[in-house]
């Protein structure tokens, strides 16, 4: 077969993942593409009950008879042992989303972090025409409200465009958020000026007085079907004129979205920072460019669900 008709055999492991989005939006970029293809979704439990299975699932990838993976909760991290060799940003963050097998070797990729970044940057424009997400030179403050995965790609991606970030965490997750700054801040350290990442409990008191450009929020809560719950304390106030950026996107208007917006803030969900990601994963696979609009049509979700 040659490379023009090659049909794609791609897909996502994680689990669960009943209520994923990622099979429609990669069946509607493949189509407006005019490529040949599937998507499916590969769920394999959490290790170490999951573990053979997916060394089977990787082997798929090696042979050639599957030629991209998504990966996502709860293997983004457990799956780097097996593999060859990491992108540098994946290197990074510590996680992987997007594998592939190229030049004899299986290698992770994190498009979860420039998809995010470039997503950030449309929506950040739109609010405030001429805001340049990587012209910060240490003086922009962008505080993330959680200090699990998708906020490692988040917070990595921020630094590496020049924003301090501080991680506000709840106390059970105190440890996960100092391994979080302490195995990235010495890539940003040496910067001048240096880069500052720091913790602080997520709390009205320990946050009254931070005053950021940008709020993101890496939390799950506000996710369907939690749909009334808000990760910002209920006594604090919005500080005026900050960017809400929140990584859920069910339902479109989060609960945080939604007060964001009765302050009189820009606030946004991350149903764009999924479309940039996944068609960043299939430009990798394909090496064509990914159809975006299409993407983002098949995924608009209407209504509270
Ligand atoms: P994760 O690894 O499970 O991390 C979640 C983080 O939120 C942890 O630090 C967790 O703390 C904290 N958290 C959970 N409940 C909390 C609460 N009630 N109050 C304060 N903190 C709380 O999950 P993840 O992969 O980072 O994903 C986080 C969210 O981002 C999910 O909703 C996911 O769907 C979304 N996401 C969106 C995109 C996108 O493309 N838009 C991409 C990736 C992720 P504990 O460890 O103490 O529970």
């Amino acid at each position: 077969m040659t490379e023009m008709a090659r049909s794609y055999s791609l897909g996502l492991t994680g689990y669960p993942l009943e209520h994923s989005l990622s099979p429609r939006l990669h069946q509607a970029a493949l189509s407006a593409m005019r490529l040949d293809g599937e998507y499916k979704l590969f769920p394999v439990p959490p290790f170490p009950a999951g573990e053979p299975e997916m060394i089977a699932l990787l082997a798929r990838l090696r042979s050639g008879e599957l030629h991209g993976l998504n990966v996502t909760i709860p293997h983004k991290t457990a799956v780097l042992p097996f593999l060859d060799e990491l992108s540098p940003a994946a290197r990074l963050i510590g996680a992987v989303n997007t594998l592939s097998f190229r030049d004899g070797r299986l290698v992770g990729d994190n498009t979860d972090a420039p998809g995010f970044l470039h997503d950030l940057q449309r929506f950040a424009a739109s609010a405030q025409p001429g805001f340049a997400v990587s012209q910060s030179d240490g003086d922009r403050l962008a505080l993330v409200l959680g200090a699990g995965g998708a906020a490692r790609a988040v917070v990595s991606a921020l630094a590496s465009s020049g924003w301090n970030v501080t991680i506000a965490f709840r106390r059970s997750d105190q440890a996960q958020a100092r391994q979080l700054i302490d195995s990235l801040l010495p890539s940003f350290a040496h910067r001048s000026p240096p880069i500052r990442i720091e913790s602080v409990l997520l709390d009205t008191s320990s946050l009254v007085n931070f005053d950021p450009t940008l709020l993101v929020n890496a939390t799950p809560v506000g996710m369907w079907p939690d749909v009334n719950s808000n990760p910002w304390p209920s006594d604090l106030r919005f500080p005026s004129g900050m960017l809400v950026y929140d990584l859920v996107y069910k339902p479109p208007e989060t609960a945080l979205v939604r007060a964001a917006r009765s302050a009189g803030l820009q606030a946004v969900n991350g149903l764009g920072m999924l479309v940039e990601q996944a068609a960043l994963s299939l430009e990798l696979w394909t090496g064509q460019p990914a159809p975006r609009s299409a993407m983002r049509e098949a995924v608009a979700v209407k209504g509270p669900s």
